[in-house]
């Protein structure tokens, strides 16, 4: 299912680098490599799905993995005020086609007055 083609397989299996976040048994989340907002992690199904309608279709027990990592980060790292957002097809801006989504926040938890 996985290839070698995908910047995010190969990512998935550890072939290429990433600053790595967290991982679960179905995902992973890692730093954007240019980042848009001071935090902007990329959390990821491990196996190949290209974006989140086809994550939602075939594989719901990955999709809540997915959800639940990208919330507990968000709450971890943020504000509490957060994006959790997935470009789906080209013209909505999807570059990478395998599922992901932008967990991106303004305020680093650490960073509150
Ligand atoms: P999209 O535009 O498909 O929604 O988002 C793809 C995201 O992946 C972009 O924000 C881009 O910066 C990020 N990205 C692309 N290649 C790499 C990579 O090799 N490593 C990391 N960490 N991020 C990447
Ligand atoms: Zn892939």
């Amino acid at each position: 299912m996985n290839n070698q083609d995908c910047i995010f397989c190969r990512i998935a299996s550890k072939d290429i680098q990433a600053n790595l976040v967290e991982e679960t048994e179905h995902s992973l989340a890692f730093w954007d490599i240019s980042p848009r907002q001071p935090i902007h992690i990329l959390v990821i199904p491990k196996r190949h799905h290209t974006n989140i309608l086809e994550l939602t279709n075939n594989a719901p027990d990955e999709l809540v993995d997915l959800m639940r990592l990208g919330t507990r980060i968000a709450s971890d790292k943020s504000s509490g005020s957060f994006r959790l957002s997935f470009n789906t097809g080209a013209e909505a801006g999807q570059t990478v086609f395998h599922a992901h989504g932008h967990l991106t926040s303004k305020t680093p938890k650490d960073q509150l007055a």
